[in-house]
């Protein structure tokens, strides 16, 4: 390969191309994994998949789209589930957002394509929830359209391939990367190669310790020749981190607890959760007090701390303190508060919980396991500093 300039487009050889290509292909064909999206090339798993991957991790993954498939094997059962039936089957992946917009989606397709996705790139677009990167990843896996896919794992491998200065964030450098990629492009199965680009920055091209003596493109990578592969892509600013302190209750009444349904949060909304927000005062107890009073009209004492809940959102790092709490003078069990339930332990799994109420309610089993004598997780061990989707 003619060494590039860093910042300078790249053209390359047709005998070029058609080397990488077929190495890349080769690679793919023998190394790659086996998983259930990758079973069909029909357009409604592929499309699940590929917005279920967006910010999340193929392990991760895997057994939420099998579960999300079992419940909603086609494209008319996600257009007609009940939203809350929809995002219990999303709850722990995060991002529900991706969920809501999903289904949306679904009912456009259904409604005004007669269930056919969209052909073009540009009419792809229009869907809720299917950006750029998505719609090439479904039209060139599932209709052989000859689309470059450029998500971050590929963003790297052809920033290091090319040896591709400056940052990717940038739309210079993405349209550069872009015109790279699609010289690579086949005519003939674009989607199996774009997967194999993002497989092999999934699995070989790691964003440190790149495992560069396993790669197919080795001998044409130009930031192994230069030594500077661990140092691309360039990285741009990261924005301010903001520290969250926030505080929720866990309100026993008559053997129940009172969990909420979120409405005003766009990225949690319908989601429940144990009531609570966040405070800037120092009293963390007090403020918590104060704002079930105000907002739930409940008077409670606040007991023991059941849990922390670290967890980061964008650049938010949470830190969630749970307080257990009764009412204060106890109420009539028939109490009903607006947009709330009071719920037993074990119908917890009904609710699309949040990610932090997930691991609030584990806590509580795992207390209610070590009262009747079987103590085989402490409260202690439960959601400590795990990194929670929003
Ligand atoms: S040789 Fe190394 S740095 Fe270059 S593309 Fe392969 S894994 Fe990435």
């Amino acid at each position: 390969m003619s060494k590039p300039a860093a910042t300078e487009a790249v053209h390359l050889p047709p005998a070029e191309i058609r080397r990488l290509q077929t190495r890349l292909l080769a690679w793919y064909r023998q190394h790659h994994r086996q998983l259930p999206w990758r079973e069909s090339r029909d357009f409604y798993p592929v499309w699940v998949s590929e917005v279920m991957l967006q910010q999340t991790q193929v392990q991760t993954v895997v057994p939420y789209f099998l579960r999300f498939m079992k419940a909603f094997p086609t494209l008319e059962d996600l257009a007609g589930a009940d939203p809350q039936d929809l995002l219990r089957n999303w709850a722990g992946l995060g991002y529900y957002s991706r969920a809501r917009n999903l289904q949306k989606a679904a009912r456009i397709v259904l409604r005004e394509q007669g269930g056919e996705f969209p052909r073009s790139h540009r009419e792809a677009l229009r869907l809720p929830g299917v950006g750029p990167y998505t719609a090439a990843a479904i039209l060139s896996i599932a209709f052989d359209q000859p689309l470059l896919a450029l998500d971050g794992n590929v963003v790297r491998v052809l920033s290091r391939l090319f040896r591709l200065e400056g940052d990717p964030a940038r739309s210079p450098v993405q349209e550069m990367l872009a015109a790279a990629g699609r010289q690579l492009l086949p005519a003939h199965r674009p989607g199996d190669f774009n997967q194999a680009l993002m497989e092999l920055g999934a699995t070989v091209c790691l964003p440190r310790n790149p495992r560069c003596l396993l790669c197919p493109w080795s001998s044409h990578c130009e930031a192994l020749k230069a030594g500077v592969q661990e140092r691309l892509p360039e990285k741009g600013k990261r924005p301010d981190t903001h520290l969250s302190r926030q505080a929720a209750a866990v309100i026993r009444h008559r053997g129940r607890f009172l969990i909420r349904r979120r409405s005003d949060s766009r990225l949690l909304q319908d989601m429940w959760e144990f009531p609570g927000g966040e405070f800037s005062r120092s009293d963390l107890a007090g403020s918590l007090v104060k704002y079930l009073e105000s907002e739930l009209r409940l008077n409670v004492r606040l007991r023991d701390r059941l849990t922390v809940v670290k967890h980061a959102v964008t650049n938010r790092r949470i830190t969630l303190t749970v307080y257990e709490a009764r009412l204060n003078p106890p109420l009539p069990p028939t109490l009903s508060i607006p947009g709330a339930r009071w719920i037993w332990l074990s119908q917890a799994g009904r609710y699309p919980l949040t990610a932090a109420a997930s691991r609030i309610v584990q806590a509580l089993t795992a207390e209610h396991l070590h009262r009747r004598g079987r103590p085989e997780s402490g409260r202690r061990q439960v959601g400590l500093a795990a990194p929670l989707k929003p």
